[in-house]
């Protein structure tokens, strides 16, 4: 497997070496390095694309409608990771596509053998970049980890967090710009970084407002004491906010540089969606997601040597779009549903069940059949449990009963090891053509950093 990987890097890199095509290693362009700018749907297997699209459209229009990934789609990539397993998870995912290695399900920047391996954030901090990352989960969350630090595993949040917060061997920070969720972690019983950050030169703040009116780099923003919410449940367009701004401050400062800048932007909750099970919920954050993209390529225009790369680090739910043997996807049902069904069951969880039906009804917007609403009814609550597993048997019978409605299919609440699209525009595009693998994307970048 590691032997064929090799085989299709050498020759996706042949493909971009535009002077000395018998030696790709040492071709090196004369146009100035572009910025990089990495977005990652986690979990956004082309179902979710296939999704959104179609949630976007009319049945029965004579076009579908556009999303901002349409004409910017140059092939696939293989997901599956150094491990006993074809499954990746999101740590693997992210540490293939930041270094360009693969290995172990649990995976924060390092291999196999625990040893860190050097990201495309670390490598374009030495060459001066300024550098960033955006997130809609705590940015201490196993993708946006992969690309500035290096842990065994990516339960060790609390280290995660202690890795942003600490300035490197020799001196400054690991990123200049860093949005997202997470300020529990760093605002913790045994460690409080905050004051400390604020007297090293590391202000943190917590509204997108005072992030707007910030204008120096390097900045943390936390918004949410862990992820946000989700998209279906929140104020639209957070993630094409904090796009925007990390844009604004990242060009400042490589302006002032004289250097490009690489920045990694994540819709997170792609993949809570799927896990979840929840298709109104995966098709929100999708929008969100696609306006971050849009957010973007209106940045391109503006600023033509910017190379873009879209990818998934996996899908995730084995999500199709048809169910039970009818040829039906019911979008309109789909962008009717309004609230997240985690969302849905938190509620219900604490109201008497007489008033339960009215509930599911206005934020399902379709009437419950009565085998549908017996089900419900029969679902049997543990106050004893807590967090998501209290909320179980509710969100069961939900993901069901929306699934027939929708006619939407789920195979898993874990992860796929389905091929994810490879999308690409701007200057070194040409390199992630066709079918590649995840690590492929990865040296593909980190060749472009100088
Ligand atoms: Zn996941």
């Amino acid at each position: 497997m590691r032997i064929l990987a090799a085989a299709i890097t050498s020759t996706a890199l042949l493909g971009c070496a535009s002077t000395a095509p018998s030696a790709p290693e040492a071709a090196t362009p004369a146009a100035p390095s572009p910025n990089i700018i990495f977005m990652i749907g986690d979990g956004m297997g082309f179902e979710y694309i296939s999704a959104y699209r179609y949630a976007m459209s009319t049945l029965g229009d004579e076009q579908l409608a556009k999303t901002p990934f349409d004409d910017l789609l140059v092939g696939a990539a293989t997901t599956y990771p150094d491990d006993d397993t074809w499954v990746t998870d999101s740590a693997a995912g992210a540490t293939a596509l930041a270094t360009g290695v693969k290995s172990y399900n649990g995976a924060i920047g390092v291999d196999t053998n625990q040893a860190p391996q050097r990201t495309l954030m670390e490598l374009a901090r030495d060459h001066g970049w300024a550098t960033g990352a955006v997130a809609t989960v705590q940015v201490n969350h196993a993708t946006p980890a992969s690309f500035f630090t290096h842990h065994p595993s990516r339960d060790l949040y609390n280290d995660i967090a202690d890795s942003y917060a600490t300035q490197v061997a020799n001196g400054g920070w690991r990123f200049d710009v860093l949005l997202g969720g997470g300020y529990d972690y760093f605002h913790r019983d045994d460690k409080n970084w905050l004051p400390e950050l604020e007297q090293q030169g590391l202000p943190v703040v917590t509204s997108l407002d005072d992030l707007a009116e910030h204008t120096q780099t390097p900045v943390m923003g936390l918004f949410a004491p862990k992820a946000l919410p989700f998209a279906i449940d929140d104020k639209p367009g957070r993630l094409a906010n904090m796009t925007t701004h990390a844009l604004r401050l990242l060009t400042e400062q490589s302006a002032t540089k004289g250097k490009p800048f690489a920045l990694m932007v994540e819709g997170s909750m792609i993949d809570w969606c799927g896990h979840a099970n929840d298709i109104a919920c995966a098709v929100h954050e999708m929008a969100d997601f696609a306006a971050a993209v849009q957010v973007v390529r209106d940045y391109i225009a503006e600023h033509p040597n910017t190379l873009l790369v879209i990818t998934a680090d996996h899908s995730t739910g084995g999500l199709t779009l048809g169910q039970g043997g009818e040829y039906a996807w019911y979008s309109d049902k789909v962008n009717a549903i309004s609230q997240s069904i985690e969302g849905i069951a938190t509620h219900l969880f604490d109201v008497p069940r007489q008033q339960w039906r009215a509930y599911v009804e206005d934020k399902l917007a379709f009437r419950l059949t009565s085998k549908q609403w017996k089900q419900l009814g029969e679902v049997k609550l543990d106050k004893e449990l807590q967090g998501r597993d209290r909320l179980k048997p509710i969100h069961q019978v939900l993901v069901r009963i929306i699934s027939e409605h929708t006619r939407t299919g789920w195979t898993t609440g874990g992860h796929t090891a389905v091929d994810v699209p490879v999308m690409a525009s701007g200057p070194g595009a040409e390199a992630f053509k066709g079918y590649i693998d995840n690590t492929d994307i990865a040296k593909a970048l980190l060749k472009l950093v100088r």
